[in-house]
């Protein structure tokens, strides 16, 4: 079935579905949540970076509760089962949404921006007022090899003051040195250390990345996110799908190529009958 990627609540009557849609988001404060009702699934965005890193996008998730587990706070455990369960190639052609107009959207001194490109690339960067998070910038043409490689391992993070106070909200109960980087004014308090020296930027990307799958299909663009986080990466898929002259989507068959290896001129001949 062609039916995209859907998550299946199977702990309640009727097992709602909840398809990965942008207009589905309902909740952008601590982590992306998805749904309406209490047909609710959050804590998404680990998850959709995995799927999207892997170049899947047809998956049908069945979960028996409203969270996705944090597991190390990193994408890497959902990337490595998938992989070790397989992917397959299927018949339909994989539909690609080609960005075809620079989209912003800004905050302040924080922006995101689409523009074309001949593939996917995310250029990620972060300014914390903190001397071990200043100034970092990573950048990433996708593969699936690359995003295993340079992205998947990287841990969400917080601040240990932060930390103190979502415990006395009751929130982040399940959150410890096993499923975030933390650091307090000087240090971090992980005693193994950060698994890349620029950890931090690696995970904003991964968050991005996991937001832009939002848009439902592979991208072929360029995403560049600064000092973004979920809400204002949301907001600029919201734009990018407001107007249809934004983007055009695009079928191409796979054969034996992954996602992300793919160029915009490898979709040239699907692309030149609508350009005439
Ligand atoms: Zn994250």
């Amino acid at each position: 079935m062609n039916h995209g990627l859907v998550f299946v609540r199977t702990d309640l009557a009727d097992r709602p579905s909840i398809p990965v849609r942008a207009d589905l988001v309902s909740d952008t404060s601590l982590a992306t949540t998805l749904g309406f009702g209490p047909a609710k699934v959050s804590t998404v965005e680990h998850l959709l970076a995995a799927l999207s890193g892997l170049g899947i996008d047809n998956l049908r998730m069945e979960i028996d509760g409203p969270e996705i587990p944090i597991m190390d706070g990193s994408a890497a455990p959902f990337a490595m089962r998938m992989s070790e369960a397989g992917i397959r190639l299927q018949g339909e052609p994989k539909r690609f949404l080609v960005i075809k107009k620079t989209v912003t959207v800004t905050d302040g001194d924080k922006y995101a921006t689409f523009s074309p490109a001949k593939r996917f690339r995310i250029d990620c960067t972060i300014d914390f007022k903190h001397p071990l998070i200043s100034d970092q910038r990573f950048t990433l043409e996708f593969s699936d090899r690359s995003f295993i490689r340079e992205v998947a391992r990287a841990r969400t993070f917080g601040f240990l003051r932060d930390v103190d106070k979502l415990r006395s909200m009751g929130l982040a109960r399940g959150g410890s040195l096993d499923n975030a980087v933390v650091v307090d004014d000087f240090s971090i308090l992980n005693p193994e250390g950060l698994r890349f020296p620029d950890e931090f930027v690696r995970h904003k990307l991964l968050d991005a990345l996991g937001d832009v799958a939002l848009l439902g299909r592979p991208v072929i663009g360029a995403l560049t996110v600064y000092k973004t986080g979920h809400a204002l990466n949301q907001k600029l898929v919201a734009k990018v799908l407001s107007d249809p002259s934004n983007f055009e989507v695009v079928p191409a068959r796979m054969r034996d190529v992954a996602s992300h290896e793919l160029e915009l001129a490898d979709l040239a001949p699907v692309l030149a009958p609508s350009a005439a």
